[in-house]
């Protein structure tokens, strides 16, 4: 029988996630179909309830339904809890295990591919949505010295530094402004872009949060926009002459422990990149 592995979001048609889920698959030659569902959601209860059929492996949860699909899960990993919202699921023979993958997603990438560590270092995370709580769980945990998170509402990023005040008393939560974020970015070591400013197609698409001037050229910045491959964002970081790290890298090692869990077996993490930038390619070219 053909096994099946969901995405579950709304929109689902621009991700590029099948594209890599299924190539990993087809590399160890797993009879199994990676497959977006588009839902919506009044049919999300439903359709969760539907993972639990023998032939689903599982899932992967996509905006806007992280945080709501936790209702209809059974069981979930620390770091879900934490982070408060699931981005894998595991069928374990009609119980639902609710993962985040998110977290360690975004640490590999950092270390993988910029070889930067967290510990001790001086952090700014622009954003407080749901990637930006993924984000600043990971470097809370691996021993960020100081965290300023920086968000349009100012609210949102002031209930987002209560919920780690215990990991990390000293951060603190400034609004999305030049004048504010001037005064923090300069002793910054790394700084992580998780608003959707820069995204094809979105609100904020063309922006960026930070100019060139407010960059430091010794930090590193991580933009979790991946589409487009070169964000405004990325832009003002050459131009600072400071390092900088896309998002795609984030977004494959996220799937390729969700992949893990849900096989056992190691991911190939080369094909999946390959497969993944040969599908934003093909998204880049029909403008989406
Ligand atoms: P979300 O929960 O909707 O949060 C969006 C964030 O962006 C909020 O902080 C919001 O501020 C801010 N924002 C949106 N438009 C803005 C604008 N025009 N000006 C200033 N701030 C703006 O979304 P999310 O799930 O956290 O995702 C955020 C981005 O990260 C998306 O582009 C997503 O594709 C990307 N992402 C990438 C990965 C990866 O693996 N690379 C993983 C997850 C997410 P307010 O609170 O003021 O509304």
């Amino acid at each position: 029988m053909t096994k099946r592995i969901l995405l579950i979001g709304h929109p689902v048609g621009h991700s590029v996630s099948p594209a890599f889920q299924q190539a990993a698959l087809d590399y160890y030659a797993l009879d199994v179909r990676y497959e977006a569902m588009d839902v919506d959601g009044s049919s999300l209860s439903r359709t969760v309830a539907g993972l639990r059929d023998p032939d689903v492996i599982g899932a992967n949860v996509t905006v806007p339904y992280k945080q709501a699909v936790m209702a209809f899960i059974d069981e979930f990993d620390d770091e879900a809890l934490l982070i408060g919202a699931v981005n894998t699921i595991e069928n374990r023979e009609g119980t639902l295990v609710g993962y985040n993958t998110d977290a360690q997603g975004f640490l590999k990438a950092l270390k993988e591919e910029s070889g930067f560590d967290p510990k001790d270092n001086n952090v700014l995370v622009l954003g407080a949505g749901g990637a930006a709580r993924a984000v600043v769980v990971a470097l809370a945990g691996a021993g960020a010295s100081s965290l300023v998170v920086a968000n349009r509402t100012l609210e949102r990023a002031a209930a987002l530094v209560d919920s780690i005040q215990s990991t990390l008393p000293s951060a603190e939560a400034i609004e999305l402004k030049s004048d504010s974020l001037g005064l923090v970015a300069a002793n910054c070591h790394l700084i992580v872009n998780c608003t959707s400013m820069g995204m094809s197609g979105g609100e904020g698409q063309g922006e960026t949060p930070m100019m060139s001037d407010l960059i430091p050229s010794g930090a590193l910045v991580c933009d979790l926009v991946y589409n487009p491959r070169e964000t405004p964002l990325m832009h003002e970081t050459a131009k600072a002459g400071a390092q900088v790290l896309g998002g795609l890298s984030m977004l494959v090692y996220q799937g390729a422990a969700a992949f893990g869990l849900w096989t056992d077996k190691e991911a190939p993490v080369k094909v999946m990149f390959e497969a993944a930038e040969k599908a934003l390619a093909a998204r880049q070219l029909i403008g989406s």
